[in-house]
């Protein structure tokens, strides 16, 4: 391919104690793809996308973002950078608005302490107006519109998972994480979920996902990377996963 490489992870380790979380992995994303992440539980796929978010800080190893070391750098940062996650425990702010969830992700681009004080709330509610409506264009893509101004907390999980997604979109970032998007979701959601995500990847942006779904990591990856016990044992394209032999030892067979 001749896209833009995006990230590029090399020899990545991470160790807690005596575990070694995350031994060696090595990641190469390019631009549009969508990408999965597998592996049993413990493997070490969500360690490894705190280790791309500065949650966690590498012992060994480096991370490239558009060609830039981003391993040294706080979460924040990295999220203007281009980087945005959402959580394996959805993490919404229950006592806002469905809305209110998406603009969140918008907050950390408002730099209005560059502008003269004139012209600053003038230029900060345009900045929010276009922010509404991107957020608004965010819940129409993802079907949620109508419940723009229900409260989180009442939203079926299915729903909440979705709101999560046009968060971390709405930050402004190009790369997503997403850690297990199709849990709890039944098998109508599922297939809207993968819709949604082939939309993002026209739309231009990069999917990294740890799913343990595989109908979905079968159908919508590009590439799937394994790791078990910390280590990559193998990567390639879905019908490669599926019928690689220490693969289906370690993780396939098991499901
Ligand atoms: P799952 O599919 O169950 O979510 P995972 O592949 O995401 O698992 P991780 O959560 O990355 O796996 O965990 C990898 C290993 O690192 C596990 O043995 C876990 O107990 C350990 N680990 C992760 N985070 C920490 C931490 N903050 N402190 C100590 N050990 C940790």
């Amino acid at each position: 391919s001749t896209e833009e490489m995006l990230l590029e992870v090399k020899n990545l380790s991470k160790q807690f104690g005596g575990i070694k979380a995350v031994d060696n992995v090595n990641l190469q994303i390019r631009k549009g793809e969508i990408i999965s992440v597998i592996g049993p539980n413990g493997a070490g796929k969500t360690t490894v996308f705190n280790l791309l978010t500065g949650i966690y800080k590498p012992d060994h190893g480096e991370i490239y973002f558009r060609g830039e070391a981003i391993h040294h750098l706080p979460p924040i940062e990295i999220v203007h950078k281009g980087i945005a996650r959402t959580f394996q425990n959805i993490r919404l702010f229950h006592d806002m608005r469905v809305i209110e969830n998406v603009l969140v992700g918008t907050h950390h681009r408002t730099k209005y302490t560059f502008l003269d004080s004139s012209l600053r709330t003038k230029r900060f509610r345009k900045e929010e107006d276009e922010r509404v409506v991107q957020a608004i264009r965010l819940l129409q893509l993802l079907k949620l519109d109508h419940r723009r101004d229900e409260y989180a907390a009442n939203l079926p999980y299915g729903d909440q998972r979705k709101v999560e997604i046009a968060r971390a979109i709405a930050t402004g970032a190009k790369l997503i994480l997403l850690d297990e998007p199709a849990a709890g979701m039944n098998p109508q959601e599922s297939l809207e979920l993968m819709g949604f995500i082939r939309e993002l990847r026209d739309m231009g942006y990069t999917i990294l996902m740890i799913e343990h779904d595989m109908s979905v990591v079968m159908n919508i990856s590009d590439r799937i990377y394994v790791i078990d016990h910390g280590k990559p044992i193998a990567d390639g394209l879905p019908k490669e996963i599926a019928n690689n032999k220490e693969v289906i030892e370690a993780y396939l067979g098991g499901l």
